[in-house]
């Protein structure tokens, strides 16, 4: 249930609630969003009985959420999340484009990378310092040593960096050198890992389980907001089907889902998703036209010699073509201001 409290509600009066609610054994979490504050009553196991809270002072609606996700959806907070990382805003209204190497290599090839992709356009710059193989023989990324070329790269390029997390216990670690966390597909419903993220001071960014519904998605993105970290955005990496000719087939309607039932950033990745380069752009394109809020492509220098994802990764030139197109498509849905929409 969603407490919806009138524009003019004072401080005291939404305090008077959170308590009302709290002394039934709920948990009460005001959601400030737009002109007017709303408090989700949470971790109720039955029915929440709206009367005794409409008749409080301050009080204007009572509204009973249907989606099994709260925080999450468009019922309790109707206006788009807004993500600040550095000087880049993620969300609507903005095309955030976050590029890099599948792995961190070693420093002249990151920070060759990132050149190539900020002279591009690009405003975030990707690299896994710890990587999820699936064979234990596969290059396991550079650990500690990647996270702190991740760190130069911000130094020199003024880039923010976004990073994958594997697990617990180098989740400190992770946290302290990146700018926004990132959750594999592979680690979509390890819960232990989504509370901790929920605790984190930085963005994540949540990537769709490669089997999983948009409902479980959205149900693991509602464990980290109800830890207390709002700043959440997802991403569409495609999911396995029975096709041959993709790595994963990008699953581009769960763009309007999502928009429909969240209010939270996605972005897409079709580089996981194609598996191979020649996919790479229009699948960006697409996603672009289907109003995802911005991209995350894999490019690399030197794609042959890549120690991991080479065969789905830009060449720095494609990267370029990427960007202007996937901007000019932007554009149409957000002409400048003075132009006619
Ligand atoms: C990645 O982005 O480096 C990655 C491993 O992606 P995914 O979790 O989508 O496979
Ligand atoms: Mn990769």
């Amino acid at each position: 249930m969603l407490i919806v409290m009138n524009k003019q509600a004072t401080p005291e009066q939404i305090e008077s609630v959170v308590t009302e609610i709290e002394k039934r054994g709920y948990v009460a979490r005001p959601i400030p969003g737009g002109d007017r504050i709303t408090i989700g009553i949470l971790h109720n196991q039955g029915p929440v009985d709206a009367a005794p809270f409409l008749g409080m002072p301050g009080v204007s609606d009572a509204i009973s959420v249907t989606k099994p996700y709260k925080l999450v959806s468009r019922e309790c907070k109707p206006d788009d999340t807004l993500i600040q990382v550095g000087d880049v805003v993620i969300g609507n209204g903005h095309l955030t484009i976050m590029a890099g190497p599948c792995a961190i290599e070693s420093e002249s090839q990151a920070l060759t990378i990132a050149r190539h992709v900020k002279a591009a356009g690009a405003q975030i710059f990707r690299g896994g310092a710890f990587k999820p193989r699936t064979s234990p023989y596969s290059f396991q990324g550079l650990g500690e040593k990647g996270l702190e070329i991740l760190a130069k790269v911000r130094e020199e390029t003024g880039m923010p960096v976004i990073t994958e997390v594997m697990d617990d216990e180098t989740f400190d670690l992770v946290e302290s050198y990146t700018d926004i966390i990132q959750i594999g597909t592979r680690n979509m419903q390890n819960f232990s890992l989504l509370r901790r993220a929920g605790k984190a001071q930085k963005p994540v960014m949540l990537k769709r389980g490669m089997a999983a519904t948009i409902e479980e998605w959205l149900m693991a993105a509602e464990y980290i907001l109800e830890g207390g970290n709002t700043d959440v955005m997802l991403c569409e990496r495609g999911v396995r089907t029975f096709v041959s000719h993709s790595r994963n087939t990008l699953d581009l309607s769960s763009i309007p889902v999502v928009r429909k039932q969240s209010h939270l950033p996605i972005i897409v990745d079709p580089s996981h998703a194609a598996g191979r380069r020649d996919q790479v752009i229009p699948l960006s394109r697409a996603s672009v036209a289907a109003e995802a809020h911005g991209l995350m492509v894999e490019v690399h220098h030197e794609p042959d010699k890549a120690l991991s994802d080479g065969a789905q990764s830009l060449y720095p030139e494609q990267f370029v073509r990427l960007c202007r197109e996937v901007h000019a498509i932007f554009d149409i849905f957000h002409p400048a201001d003075g132009e006619l929409a």
